[in-house]
């Protein structure tokens, strides 16, 4: 890697002279560990002619390690002071810098086209990002993000796990997603109170047959009540409990099973029902 890396009293002088007073509200615990930052690059699987997009560079810590790894550099800081300093830390000329909320930003905001999100993400707004982002980025061919361990685990959750859920089933639509570690608090400035985890994903083909928006208000629906069966848990959803019964049966569902035993595929193939029943 050719560039250095920001360790602790880097860190520290950088944040004094921008004036910086790290903020809750928007997740600012800047890494200050250049191991961290080497394992973090290498476990993203980067290819030299990759466009990574980074969202909250913060005081660019992980900006450095991208952006000697690959051909561009896309980071997306909703922090105005941050962003205005961040191309005196990263001078290299592959980096552009938006000052925006990554919520609200759209695909045809980025040339060249990002192929890779790798993120050390704000943690209130971790899931709805990457969401965003895959839905807005059909570009991507995967990334690592590093997210609350606890949000991490649910992410790459399996059915049958106790913690699958909406997060897993949303994130499997778009990639395959699997643990890459664990992320001690002390790697960051100020230190969190949890535990950080590490998840890489590729991105697949998305169940044939059915469209994004209605399976996601299917999912969302089983799981608002995920201790109910499909029947009960899906009768609003379809227009009653019988209806649901037949939507199901279509799908080659059981009606009696739980939102938390099924398959993003299975999923897909009651939205995919659905649309075929209706009279
Ligand atoms: N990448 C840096 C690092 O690893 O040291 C900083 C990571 S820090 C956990 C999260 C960063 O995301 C902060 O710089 C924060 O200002 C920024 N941020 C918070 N909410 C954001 C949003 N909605 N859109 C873009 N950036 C955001």
């Amino acid at each position: 890697m050719a560039e250095t890396l920001l360790g602790p009293a880097e860190i520290r002088e950088l944040a004094a002279r921008l004036g910086v007073a790290p903020t809750k509200k928007l997740g600012q615990n800047f890494l200050h560990d250049p191991n961290t930052i080497r394992r973090i690059v290498a476990a993203a699987g980067l290819r030299p002619d990759d466009v990574a997009l980074e969202v909250g560079p913060g005081l660019g810590s992980l900006t450095l390690g991208l952006a000697a790894a690959v051909r561009h550099v896309h980071a997306v800081e909703i922090d105005r002071t941050l962003a205005k300093a961040l191309p005196e830390t990263v001078t290299a000329p592959h980096l552009t810098v938006h000052l925006s909320d990554a919520l609200r930003i759209r695909g045809g905001a980025f040339d060249p086209a990002p192929t890779m999100l790798v993120a050390n993400l704000p943690y209130n707004v971790a899931v709805p990002v990457v969401l965003h982002l895959l839905a807005e980025l059909p570009t991507l061919r995967g990334g690592l993000v590093m997210v609350q361990k606890e949000v991490a685990d649910r992410l790459v959750a399996g059915p049958g796990s106790k913690v699958y859920g909406v997060p897993s089933v949303k994130l499997a639509w778009y990639a395959e997603a699997r643990s890459a570690g664990k992320v001690p608090p002390a790697v960051f400035w100020p230190v969190p109170n949890v535990d950080s985890g590490l998840v890489a994903f590729s991105e697949r083909e998305p169940p044939a047959g059915a469209d994004r928006t209605d399976v996601f208000a299917v999912v969302d629906a089983a799981f608002a009540q995920r201790r109910k069966t499909l029947r009960a848990a899906l009768a609003g959803w379809a227009g009653g409990p019988d209806r649901a019964e037949a939507v199901l049966r279509a799908a080659g569902v059981s009606p009696q099973a739980r939102g938390e035993a099924l398959t993003v595929g299975e999923f897909a193939a009651i939205a995919a029902a659905a649309r075929l029943s209706v009279p």
